[in-house]
């Protein structure tokens, strides 16, 4: 089954009026379970998520949004969309390999400008 990543925390704020957005890779995904199955009630997300440097963005990965973000209907039978706002808040985390994986690409390619970790205390 094609979950996201497992540490995953929704933001679960109260929900405002606003809908939260997916991006053309997240498009007809359930933002809570991935399931890409009967799409039935509209994401709203919270006055925070929906402002600000978040707004217009994928609630599950961050990425430009493009259209708007739905609870399959089995997140629906369980209330999930009554959870509060769904939009992943730590992104970050989920994708610290891939930052990692950039960062070494560019120590091997001989940057590395920036200190060493100091000496604990
Ligand atoms: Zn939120
Ligand atoms: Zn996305
Ligand atoms: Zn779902």
């Amino acid at each position: 089954m094609a979950r996201h990543h497992p540490d995953l925390v929704f933001c679960r704020k109260i929900s405002g009026a606003s809908v939260g957005l997916l991006c053309e890779r997240c498009e007809g995904r359930c933002c809570i379970c991935d399931s890409f199955v009967r799409p039935c009630i509209p994401v709203h997300v919270c006055d925070d998520c929906a402002y600000g440097s978040n707004s217009g963005r994928c609630i599950i990965c961050g990425a430009k949004g493009v259209t708007e973000a739905y609870y399959c209907e089995e997140c629906c039978l369980l209330e999930k969309d009554r959870d509060g706002c769904p939009r992943v808040i730590n992104i970050g985390v989920a994708r610290s390999d891939l930052f990692y994986e950039r960062r070494k690409h560019n120590l091997a390619g001989g940057g590395g400008k920036g200190k060493g970790k100091g000496k604990g205390k």
